[in-house]
């Protein structure tokens, strides 16, 4: 029985990890539930799951925590609730699905208390990957070697991941992340609605990383995420376009083989995997067939009308606090466009605005990266208004 930690329990992820954990009752139990507010969803779940501890962000949605209280949990608030459901005793693995750069609080308490991290939220290693490896004092990624400290649930890296399996990380001469290019993508990106943007061709997901793969920010964090988990240098990272979404990544080892990893567009594949790891258990999820797919396709990525991707990748090579200043501008211009306050293609054009507005700190400390977040956000809020 593994005792689960689930934070961000009522978005796309964590509503997906519950199905899988409802699914397999004598293999894992539910400890933590985490949310950004009070609400009938997340009620439902603590009646249903019966956890013995609730963190939710948001205080002004206490007046319902009365009836919380009731179902006899103990319930935390915000970022600090969020660092004690990612370290309290008796939890095994602390999933973290929350949304954006908030999710650093539980990924390095989790990793401080010696917890394993099913990470689906990328923005956290994304801003603070150097510092969390550095506080571990690991050169190598956070997914390598046979205790890893994080096993990746993005469908990219949890495919990497699975072809490494028993592999030496240095017989990999470079890994190939696979992109769907988004719901944009071979279109000229201006003038598009909101709504086309959120019609993702082939995943269904949370509203901020529809938007985020629409941009190809997506990939670019992508990428910098797989730095940090595989440990490899930018060089040794490259993309490609495969419009069907079933192979998640590849791996080209030294010899010049190939390993890849495929399945259908359902999050629960590497949601399970994530949780039952090292071994594999059966599930009732849908079979691949070869025949009804009939081909695959694979192109070279054409970023001209997608800035933000390069965007990512050049403060994922900077490093210091750009990640984070990158990140924080992306979160507020897609929030802003999401509410309609600014157009699809103002999304890059507020972000490298942002970044050019920062100088870079070497070697920065946890603080220096969430001051950097938050002035990041300001100065965005400023540039929106
Ligand atoms: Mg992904």
């Amino acid at each position: 029985m593994k005792n689960i930690s689930l934070l961000g329990s009522t978005g796309s992820i964590g509503r997906n990890v519950l199905r899988v954990a409802r699914s397999r009752p004598s293999e894992f139990r539910i400890t933590a539930l985490a949310a950004g507010r009070y609400s009938d969803v997340l009620e439902k779940q603590i009646k249903e799951f019966r956890p013995s501890l609730v963190a939710i962000a948001d205080l002004s949605s206490s007046p319902p925590l009365a009836r919380a209280k009731a179902l006899g949990v103990e319930i935390f608030f915000g970022d600090e609730g969020l660092k004690v459901l990612a370290s309290s005793r008796g939890i095994d693995i602390v999933f973290n699905a929350v949304v954006g750069a908030v999710g650093v609080y539980p990924l390095a308490a989790a990793i401080e208390s010696g917890k394993t991290v099913a990470l689906a939220n990328k923005e956290s290693v994304v801003i603070a990957g150097d510092y969390i490896r550095k506080k571990i004092k690991t050169s190598e990624g956070l997914c390598v070697g046979p205790k890893p400290k994080v096993i990746p649930v993005d469908s990219e890296h949890s495919a990497i991941f699975q072809c490494l399996e028993g592999r030496r990380i240095q017989d990999v001469s470079k890994i190939i992340i696979t992109a769907s290019g988004g719901s944009l993508y071979g279109r000229k990106p201006s003038k598009v609605s909101v709504e086309d943007v959120l019609r993702h061709p082939t995943w269904k997901m949370g509203k901020k990383i529809t938007v985020d793969s629409a941009t190809l920010m997506n990939k670019g964090l992508e990428v910098i995420e797989a730095h940090h988990l595989f440990g490899l240098s930018y060089d040794k990272i490259s993309t490609v376009i495969h419009p069907q979404s079933i192979v998640h990544s590849l791996v080209e080892f030294v010899d010049g083989s190939l390993l890849a990893q495929l399945s259908l567009t359902d999050m629960r594949y590497a949601i399970q995997y994530a949780l039952t790891y090292p071994v594999r258990l059966s599930s009732g999820l849908p079979r691949l067939s070869l025949e009804s797919i009939g081909g695959l396709d694979f192109k070279k990525p054409d970023f001209r009308d997608f800035p933000c991707f390069g965007l990512a990748v050049s403060a994922g090579l900077a490093g210091g606090i750009m990640p984070a200043v990158m990140n924080a501008a992306n979160e507020i211009a897609v929030g802003a466009y999401l509410s309609e306050k600014i157009s699809f293609v103002s999304i890059p054009r507020i972000v490298e605005k942002t970044m050019a507005a920062f100088s870079n700190v070497r070697n920065p400390s946890l603080d220096d990266i969430l001051e950097a977040d938050k002035a990041a956000r300001e100065r965005t809020y400023k540039c929106i208004r």
